[in-house]
């Protein structure tokens, strides 16, 4: 993209993945053009919740640990960062994923996606429902689609298409545990659009995976959320930041962390940011990437209507930890890439990933590198919980399914507070709002994980739009 002649002073706000996707389109875009970019980040390290350690031996993982590939924009910046020959794919032996029902794993039946069969043959022999909620389930063939009435949950979408025991056994682990959401109040359209494409264009869901199972949806087959067509980094997802970042400072732009803004003012010629312990800094444009939670309290001065229906998203909080074992301390045959917990089972976890399972090479052969996830809007008292709390109700939890003997020999954890926006009934009009509300403030951006997508690969293409919007601005000054 061209730019004008003209010096441009930017800022950044945010150090996650979308303010340093963000960053590095800005310095792309006004490549040749004289530009000052800046980025601030409140935390005193960058990646915002994507966080990859080395521990022990081990590469863990603190936040995401895979990337959706049936969505092109993570891997387009994988590879216009020179990463590609670093992809790691997932064990193609072990894609299955499980779920909790009366403390015993079981595998989703081969063909399901997510929360409906593909194919009705391995469907019908599952154990995880009752004669009653599988031809419950398939009901769905005969059910005529719904055009019209009010939006509707993920709960009431598939209550009506599937019946209540798919809901509570399958589907509210499994979407549920994506959003660390509660499936009565997230919405279907936002949250599951292309199973509610599906029913408008099929009639029936089940009818319409049948007819594309051999596309993307269903992830080559694959089933689970969580577990299908996904892909890491040599160096885990935090190579993504670090690549991001070497090529940001290439570029010459600053990146400051520890650096919190506390305010954003308006000028006549701009925009100003008040960043802690530093003198206000003006800018012609700024870029907020923060998740809604963090944003409502720096644009309160400036705009009511904005502000409040950014108040309106609310931001899940979920902790992670890493727990490593030997790995004769089990005798389970962890043939799958892990498991989803329905509220309805008496744990504190709500899902468990076989890490050195999925991902080959990421801890010793003779180790065993499991995760255990909690919180989300279903459990928020557990945020108040010690470390020590957290780590025994997670392997207390882990060690009952999978059957493992003795204590964990490390263990680690990541707390993330409010990261995760709920996209809830009245979302997409809030969405609307916000972004309505923005223009009336010229050189003002949004992007992250707050309004069209919550995965590593939305967020970026959210800053890319934003800062080819900004970049546009820019020019025609
Ligand atoms: C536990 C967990 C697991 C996940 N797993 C996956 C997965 O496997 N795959 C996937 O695709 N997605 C996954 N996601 C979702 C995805 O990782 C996130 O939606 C995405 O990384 C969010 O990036 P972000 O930059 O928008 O926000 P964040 O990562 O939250 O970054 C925002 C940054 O802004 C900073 N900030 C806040 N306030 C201020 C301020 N006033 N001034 C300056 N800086 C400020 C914060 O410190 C933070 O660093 C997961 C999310 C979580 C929480």
């Amino acid at each position: 993209m061209e730019s004008s002649g003209r010096s441009h002073k930017v800022a950044v706000v945010g150090g996650g993945i979308s303010g340093l996707s963000a960053a590095y389109f800005l310095s792309r875009y006004l490549e040749g053009s004289e530009f000052s970019l800046e980025l601030f980040e409140a935390r005193p390290r960058l990646g915002g919740v994507i966080e990859t350690v080395t521990r022990d031996g081990c590469l863990m993982e603190g936040g995401p640990d895979s990337i959706f590939t049936a969505k092109d924009d993570a891997l387009n910046l994988i590879r216009d960062l020179g990463l590609q020959s670093k992809i790691v794919e997932t064990d193609t032996e072990r894609r299955r994923s499980l779920i909790a029902t009366r403390g015993e794993l079981h595998p989703l039946p081969p063909g399901f996606v997510m929360l409906a069969p593909s194919e009705i043959l391995p469907f019908a022999s599952t154990e995880l429902l009752s004669t009653r909620g599988k031809l419950r389930t398939l009901m769905d063939l005969f059910i005529g689609p719904r055009f019209y009435g009010d939006e509707e949950s993920v709960s009431r979408f598939i209550e009506r298409r599937f019946g209540r025991e798919i809901l509570e056994k399958i589907v509210q682990p499994m979407v549920g545990g994506i959003y660390v959401g509660d499936v009565d109040k997230l919405s279907a359209e936002c949250t599951i659009p292309q199973f509610v494409e599906l029913e408008r264009t099929n009639g029936s869901v089940i009818a319409g995976l049948m007819g594309r199972r051999s596309k993307s949806l269903s992830g080559n087959g694959v089933s689970g959320a969580r577990y299908g067509m996904f892909v890491s980094l040599e160096g885990g997802i935090g190579a993504l930041v670090h690549a991001l970042v070497d090529s940001i400072r290439s570029s010459e732009a600053a990146l400051h962390t520890d650096s919190p803004v506390e305010a954003i003012g308006r000028t006549d010629a701009g925009w100003t940011l008040s960043v802690k312990g530093q003198l206000q800094k003006e800018f012609d444009s700024i870029l907020l990437c923060l998740p809604s939670h963090d944003l409502v309290e720096l644009t309160g001065e400036l705009d009511s209507d904005l502000t409040e229906a950014l108040a309106e998203i609310p931001c899940a909080s979920s902790i992670v930890v890493n727990l490593l074992y030997d790995r004769n301390q089990s005798d389970y045959d962890f043939d799958a890439f892990g498991f989803v917990v329905p509220a309805t089972e008496d744990t504190s976890i709500i899902a468990g990933s076989f890490s050195s399972v999925k991902y080959k090479g990421r801890c010793p052969e003779d180790k065993l590198m499991l995760r255990a996830f909690l919180g989300g809007v279903l459990d928020e008292e557990i945020m108040s919980c010690s470390d020590e709390e957290i780590f025994a109700r997670s392997h207390r939890d882990l060690a009952r399914f999978l059957n493992i003997k003795g204590e964990p020999v490390s263990a680690w954890l990541r707390r993330w507070t409010h990261s995760m926006p709920q996209y809830q009934l009245g979302h997409k009009e809030r969405v609307r709002r916000i972004f309505s509300s923005l223009q009336h403030f010229p050189g003002l951006y949004l992007a992250g994980n707050s309004y069209s997508g919550v995965g590593i690969p939305d967020c970026i293409a959210s800053a890319r739009t934003s800062a080819g919007k900004m970049v546009a601005y820019l020019k025609a000054r």
